[in-house]
């Protein structure tokens, strides 16, 4: 029985790391991973990826953990600022994030964690090291302030909401040039 679709989701990679190994060394060589095709086990609907996320990952060995480095790449869709019209962006992200065990690697006792710990940076008791929620935060952090579909794109109207780009509405603009409310507030005041 082959079926090729459900194939193609088992080769996808996550961003989990068992990190046991290097736990009970002392130090040692960075582990570098290269990130071809990952995916994130979930849907935001904000956050829609139009690439799998591709880059390298190192972990390294601290006195309190494992520290992550490195750099992911995607595209994502996203609204232009204007038109809300759906844009392809191309981002990028610099991961440094230290991960700290939930449970002593050799006794298997649960260590003291302070009490403003991160829980999304702990590595689980099966010493999974899960970088999912790092880069889904990333992802937000790397997106751009203002996305625009093109150059000069018009926008929406704002007074009855129409795409600008494609139909041309009939209405007035009617908005108050911002200099004459003023001059019309200082009248107002003279006549008080
Ligand atoms: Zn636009
Ligand atoms: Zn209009």
């Amino acid at each position: 029985m082959s079926n090729q679709a459900s194939k193609a989701t088992l080769n996808k990679q996550v961003l989990e790391f068992n990190v046991a190994q290097q736990l009970k060394q002392q130090g040692g060589a960075p582990r570098a991973f290269v990130i071809e095709d990952a995916v994130l086990p979930f849907m935001d609907a904000d956050l829609v990826l139009l690439a799998p996320l591709s880059g390298l990952i190192k972990l390294i060995k601290t006195d309190t953990g494992i520290l992550v480095t490195g750099t992911l790449s995607t595209v994502l869709e996203l609204p232009c600022t204007r038109c809300l019209a759906p844009v392809s962006v191309a981002v990028s992200m610099e991961i440094e994030e230290t991960f700290t065990p939930r449970v002593d690697i050799v006794t298997g006792g649960k260590l003291s964690q302070s009490p403003d710990v991160d829980a999304t940076t702990l590595i689980s008791e099966q010493h999974i090291l899960d970088l999912t929620e790092v880069v889904r935060q990333s992802l937000y952090l790397a997106q751009p302030a203002q996305i625009l579909c093109k150059e000069d794109c018009l926008g929406l109207c704002p007074q009855c909401g129409k795409n600008r780009n494609q139909v041309q509405c009939n209405c007035t603009e009617e908005t108050i040039d911002s200099r004459w409310a003023d001059l019309l507030a200082l009248k107002n005041k003279m006549t008080d």
